[in-house]
C-alpha cells in the first residue's frame, strides 16, 4: 500500500497492533546495550558504569537498567533518592550512587536501600557517619570533589581534611566531573585532570572516576577506575563536530490527524506566523510541546524550523508549535505518505537528536529527557 513509514515497518516487524496514541516512541534496547559495550571497550581496563538519572534520560529507567544489567553493567548513577530506590528494586546487587548526596533527613532511607550518596560537604559526611553509627556499620559513599563545575563537591584543597574526617564512613569512590569534556581542545580538561590526580593522592586504594560520556573520548583518556557515561548510551553524540560514533536509541513518529489545501496568503497556527507563499498542502500531526517538541522548533530569523520525514521527504514545521499539534508543509511530499492516518518520522535514521536540538536551539540532552508521557512506547531489541 504505497509508502511505508519507518514506524510502520517497525510495527510490522514486531507484529504489533497500531497504537491508538498519535505519537510512538520506539526505544531500541539493543542499541543502548551496544552503546554501553562500545564505551566499555574504549574505557580500557576501567569499569563502565551507567548514568540512568531522569528516567534513563527520558527513555524509561526500568527498561534501560534491565538492558544494561543484562550486558554486565554493575554500577549505576542516579540523581536522587527516589530514582535510587527505583534503581535498587531493579538491580538488587548493583552499586548505586546518588548524585544529590545526602539531602537533609534522607540518610536513613538512602541507607535502607543500600544507596551510596556522592558526598560533597562535611555536613553530609557527618549525617552519613551518624546514620551508619545508628546501624552499627560504616556506610559506603562516593566523595565528590569540585574541580571546576562549582555545583557540587568538596573543594580540592579540602582533600586532606576530608581524608582525615572520613573515618566514620566507608568511601568506595573518589569522583569529580568535567565542565567542558565535549570540547577536547579546552585546556580546562587537563587542568581538572591534574587537580583530580592531586585529590586522589589523599585516598590511596579508593577507586577514582571523572569521565562522563565525552570524557571517555578525551585524548588524555581520563578513565581512572570507573567511567560514568549517560548521554552516549542513549545515542547522543559524545564527540560534537565529529560523526556520531553511537547508535540511535530513540525513534519518534507521529500520526497525521488532518490535512488541508491552502491558497497563497493563508496563515497557519497561532498569531498566523506562517503565511503560505504558494498553493500549499499542509498536514497536522498529533504531537506538540506537551509531548516534548519544543516551541523553539518553530522557524525563527536565522534558525530553520524543525522537520519531519514524510515518505522520505523532509517537511518543515510551519506556524508555531502548539501544545498538541504541529503543522507540516507537505506540498512536496508523496501524496500517499501525507494522508490522514499516515505516520511521519520526527526522530530516527534521518533526523537525529542533535539535529532536532539544533533546530530548537537547545541540546540533545534536553530533547531526550523531555520526551513526553503521551506517546505509546515500544521497546524493541
Ligand atoms: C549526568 C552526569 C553524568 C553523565 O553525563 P553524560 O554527559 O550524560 O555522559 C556523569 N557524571 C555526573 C556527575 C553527572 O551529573
Amino acid at each position: 500500500m504505497g509508502i511505508i513509514s519507518p514506524a510502520e515497518r517497525l510495527l510490522a516487524a514486531a507484529d504489533l497492533h497500531e497504537p491508538v496514541e498519535t505519537g510512538l516512541l520506539t526505544v531500541d534496547l539493543s542499541a543502548i546495550a551496544a552503546n554501553w559495550r562500545k564505551v566499555a571497550g574504549l574505557a580500557g581496563g576501567a569499569e563502565c558504569g551507567a548514568v540512568v538519572k531522569a528516567d534513563g534520560y527520558g527513555l524509561g529507567q526500568a527498561a534501560v537498567m534491565r538492558a544494561l544489567a543484562g550486558v554486565g553493567c554493575k554500577t549505576f548513577f542516579v540523581a536522587n533518592l527516589l530514582e535510587g530506590e527505583t534503581a535498587r528494586a531493579l538491580a538488587p546487587d548493583a552499586a548505586i550512587y546518588v548524585l544529590d548526596g545526602v539531602v537533609p533527613g534522607c540518610a536513613p532511607r538512602l541507607a535502607a536501600a543500600d544507596l551510596r550518596p556522592c558526598i560533597g560537604s562535611f555536613a553530609e559526611l557527618e549525617e552519613w557517619a551518624a546514620a551508619g553509627a545508628t546501624l552499627g556499620r560504616k556506610l559506603a559513599a562516593a566523595l565528590h570533589f569540585d574541580t571546576g563545575m562549582h555545583r557540587l563537591g568538596f573543594p580540592p584543597r579540602a582533600a586532606g581534611e576530608v581524608a582525615a574526617r572520613a573515618h566514620g564512613i566507608a568511601p568506595t569512590l573518589v569522583m569529580s566531573h568535567f565542565l567542558s569534556s565535549q570540547l577536547p581542545d579546552d585546556p580546562v580538561n587537563a587542568r581538572q585532570i591534574g587537580d583530580f590526580l592531586a585529590v586522589r593522592a589523599h585516598f590511596p586504594g579508593i577507586a577514582g572516576s571523572i569521565a562522563n560520556s565525552s570524557g571517555v573520548f578525551l585524548p588524555q583518556k581520563p578513565h581512572f577506575d570507573l567511567v560514568r557515561p549517560g548521554y552516549a548510551l542513549y545515542g547522543g553524540n559524545p564527540t560534537p563536530g565529529v560523526a556520531n560514533p553511537m547508535r540511535a536509541a530513540a525513534r519518534l513518529s507521529a500520526r497525521i490527524v488532518s490535512t488541508r489545501d491552502l491558497g497563497p496568503g493563508d496563515t497557519v497556527g497561532y498569531d498566523g506566523v506562517w503565511k503560505a507563499p504558494r498553493p500549499s498542502r499542509v498536514a497536522t500531526i498529533g504531537a506538540g510541546y506537551a509531548d516534548g517538541l519544543p516551541v523553539s522548533a518553530t522557524a525563527a530569523p536565522g534558525k530553520p524550523a524543525g522537520e519531519a520525514v514524510v515518505g522520505g521527504v523532509r517537511c518543515p514545521f510551519i506556524g508555531r508549535v502548539s501544545m498538541d499539534y504541529i503543522v507540516l508543509d507537505v506540498t512536496d511530499a508523496p501524496k500517499v505518505a501525507a494522508e490522514r492516518g499516515q505516520w511521519v518520522e520526527l526522530l530516527g535514521e534521518t533526523i537525529d537528536v542533535e539535529e532536532l536540538a539544533l533546530r530548537a536551539r537547545t541540546i540533545g540532552y534536553e530533547v531526550l529527557t523531555r520526551l513526553g508521557r503521551r506517546y505509546a512506547r515500544r521497546y524493541v531489541g
